[in-house]
């Protein structure tokens, strides 16, 4: 059952989002929290779009010193800083923020960059980015950091527009999902959470040793829809976790200032995946 940020039990840190019940965030951080002995608590809250703004005030008044968000909340949240560090104005998208003085970062760029060293990709690779949300923005910014090509599909076009101009990032915007010799593809769509089925992609266009990445992960370890097409078109997959724990790990160096400890980090969300075990 989902806690409304109306009821936030007292704590220090939170992850906002709506949906919010697939977050591994507490158990993640509330592990390392216990293996450095800190006295911190880290909850999960219910958050809607349009109830934002009223949620930080509320958890500022509450003492929370630093949130997370994730869907919907990144871009919007970005508008209500008052000051944003190199990543989230990049992106113009934050995902870390410290209600002191409503201060914002985006992990999420970091957080993929560090995980696609195992992809093997090479500057001037041809990458496909499906989805135009706040996650899709911090892709975008990683993927033109490392140098490669990037094409945009977006189920709403006009927000795929409205990313490229704001980021003045040079991308292709594709009217329809096209692989053809893409050497990534990358799911930045909520479109499995929010119960639909994957964009429909024709995998055997894509390069020889293309490799498909899904920014979303299932609590139990099972490939989401996206992966699981993927690999039967012989793709390499990758899920959302490794980057989870990434970001995570940023996060908590950001609003603590000592390093994380990933392996524990990443232990406490492997509890919940039997395959992993
Ligand atoms: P968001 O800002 O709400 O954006 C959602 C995106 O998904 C939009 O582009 C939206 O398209 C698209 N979408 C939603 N339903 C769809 C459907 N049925 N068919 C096609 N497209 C659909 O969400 P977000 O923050 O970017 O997050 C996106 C995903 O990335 C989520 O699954 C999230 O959990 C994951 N994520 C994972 C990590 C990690 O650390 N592993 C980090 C960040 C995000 P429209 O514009 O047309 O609505």
């Amino acid at each position: 059952m989902a806690v409304s940020w109306r009821d936030a039990p007292d704590a220090e840190f939170a992850v906002l989002g709506d949906p919010i019940t697939h977050s591994l965030s507490p158990q993640m951080h509330n592990a390392a929290y216990a293996e450095l002995a800190l006295p911190h608590r880290y909850v999960a809250l219910h958050t809607p779009l349009e109830e934002l703004e009223d949620a930080l005030h509320h958890l500022q008044k509450r003492g929370y010193h630093g949130l997370n968000l994730t869907v919907p909340l990144k871009e919007r949240v970005f508008g209500l800083l008052q000051s944003a560090e190199e990543p989230a104005r990049r992106a113009r998208a934050a995902n870390t923020l410290r209600l002191d003085g409503l201060a914002g970062t985006n992990t999420d760029v970091g957080g993929f960059l560090a995980t696609l060293a195992p992809l093997g990709l090479r500057e001037g690779d041809t990458a496909l980015v499906l989805g135009a949300g706040g996650a899709a923005r911090a892709v975008l910014v990683g993927l033109q950091q490392l140098g490669l090509r990037v094409r945009l599909y977006n189920r709403t076009r006009a927000r795929a527009e409205r990313l490229i101009e704001e980021l003045q990032v040079e991308a292709t915007l594709l009217a329809q999902p096209d692989a053809t010799d893409v050497r990534l593809i990358v799911n930045a769509t909520s479109a499995e959470l929010a119960g639909g089925g994957p964009v429909q992609l024709d995998w055997a266009s894509a390069a020889e040793g293309a490799a498909a990445y899904d920014l979303m992960y299932r609590r139990d370890g099972s490939p989401t829809a996206f992966l699981d097409s993927a690999a039967a078109a012989g793709l390499k997959t990758t899920d959302g976790l490794a980057m989870l724990v990434e970001q995570g790990a940023l996060a908590f160096e950001w609003w603590l200032g000592i390093e994380a400890p990933r392996e524990v980090m990443l232990r406490a969300c492997h509890e919940d995946r039997p395959g992993d075990n």
